[in-house]
């Protein structure tokens, strides 16, 4: 596995290399600053930890040889991004990124050598599937990790709130809201027997994407295209809930979360989503 699938939290900066490691943002400075990278004797590369590059500004005292245009300005970018950086009395804690535990296992080794593919697949689920398209574009977000979850505003080393917003437990990270939120699992249930499909919900999946390959095996080939929809309709509605608990201090409640995923698959099934009609199609009778 390339050095490419951990990163640091930096706590005291004992641990983690100012050059090497990927503590900026989980970015290394190989990957952020190559050209500068390269103006740092390898010897001291390999030495200089982060408390020590740190302090002092020392970490500028490194860099040697011919520096030119382009290092000046990756010079520039590094120091204004690690100017405010500051340590604390914590050990660095490197972070396993395929596991959303952070820590290594052969199980999260093993399938993040299907990462690539997997990415690819969910490309598929996204684009083939028939939903507005700001909700493919928050799937595909939420798929890159793009979306401001307390998790992602900790690796960015910015406030966060303790809790998930939905369950008042577990911490909040895509992977948590999605698949493993106790909540959220509730609404899945709710919808799968609504649409009466013969699986369980969420559970211990590293993404959403996993969970439904397996869901949609057990799903009647005609009404995969409706479930699919419905995926996305779920995911969309539950970062929907997730975003009026946080900024319009809604409570969570799962009856009211239901009625409006309900309202909202009936009005995708008329805008277009032909899947979702057959799969709701007793509602849709009644509407
Ligand atoms: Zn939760």
């Amino acid at each position: 596995m390339s050095f490419a699938s951990t990163h640091w939290i930096i706590g005291d900066g004992r641990t983690g290399k100012f050059w090497e490691d990927r503590w900026i943002n989980g970015k290394s400075i190989g990957e952020l600053a190559p050209q500068l990278y390269a103006c740092v004797p390898k010897q001291r590369r390999k030495q200089r930890t982060v408390a020590e590059g740190l302090l002092n500004h020392n970490w500028a005292r490194d860099i040697h040889g011919v520096v030119g245009i382009d290092e000046i300005g990756q010079y520039l970018r590094i120091w204004r991004q690690v100017q405010h950086m500051t340590l604390n009395d914590q050990p660095d804690q490197l972070i396993w990124k395929w596991n959303p535990s952070g820590t290594y296992t052969a199980k999260s080794c093993y399938l993040a050598s299907f990462h690539g593919s997997i990415v690819c697949h969910t490309w598929r689920l996204i684009w083939r599937t028939w939903a507005p398209p700001r909700v493919k574009f928050f799937i595909w977000l939420a798929n890159k990790d793009r979306c401001w979850t307390a998790e992602r505003r900790q690796r960015q080393q910015l406030d966060y709130h303790p809790r998930c917003f939905l369950c008042d437990q577990g911490f909040e990270s895509m992977q948590h809201l999605l698949v493993q939120c106790p909540f959220s699992r509730q609404i899945w249930y709710d919808m799968l027997a609504w649409l009466r499909i013969p699986h369980r919900p969420p559970e211990d999946e590293l993404t959403l994407y996993d969970w439904w390959i397996s869901a949609k095996r057990a799903t009647p080939k005609p009404m995969r295209k409706g479930f699919a929809s419905a995926t996305l309709l779920v995911a969309w509605m539950i970062w929907k809930q997730r975003n009026a608990c946080l900024f319009d201090k809604e409570r969570p409640s799962v009856p009211q979360l239901n009625a409006r995923i309900r309202d909202e698959a009936v009005l995708w099934a008329r805008a277009g989503a032909l899947g979702l009609r057959v799969l709701i199609q007793t509602d849709w009778d009644v509407h």
